[in-house]
């Protein structure tokens, strides 16, 4: 049985925010945790893609949202997945306040500094799950 957690960030194009879930999940699943966690594309959850439903069906996962409407959330629950976690990335975002992060495309150092900060608290979430 496929073991791996699901580490789902929102889609969020043109929203800062949701750059940052997209790349935390990534830094999440490519640098910190390969090997017990991989992603997903949300948009094939949304369309109900066969092969990513079995992949997210009755197993753990983590959804990284951009905003409050939690599309990652929402729609990895329909798709049946057990998501352990809804990270929000606004709550990582208020402790810093006052900075831009630059653009929905590019990120400063502070915009990296919050995707590190976002991955960690995946990181220890895939970490207590397995
Ligand atoms: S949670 Fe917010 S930022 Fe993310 S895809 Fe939905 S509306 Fe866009």
């Amino acid at each position: 049985m496929d073991k791996k957690v699901k580490v789902v960030p929102c889609s969020g194009i043109g929203k800062v925010f949701g750059l940052m879930a997209r790349e935390a999940a990534l830094k999440t699943v490519i640098e910190l945790c390969p090997e017990k966690s991989e992603t997903v594309c949300l948009a094939y959850i949304v369309t109900g893609d066969k092969e990513v439903k079995g992949k997210i069906e009755g197993f753990d996962c983590i959804t990284v949202d951009g905003c409050p409407k939690m599309c990652a959330s929402k729609n990895v629950s329909a798709a049946g997945g057990i998501v352990k976690e809804d990270i929000k990335v606004l709550d990582t975002v208020k402790d810093h306040k006052g900075k831009k992060f630059v653009s929905p495309t590019v990120l400063d150092a502070d915009g990296e500094l919050v995707i590190s900060e976002i991955a960690k608290k995946i990181k220890e979430r895939i970490i207590g799950i397995n």
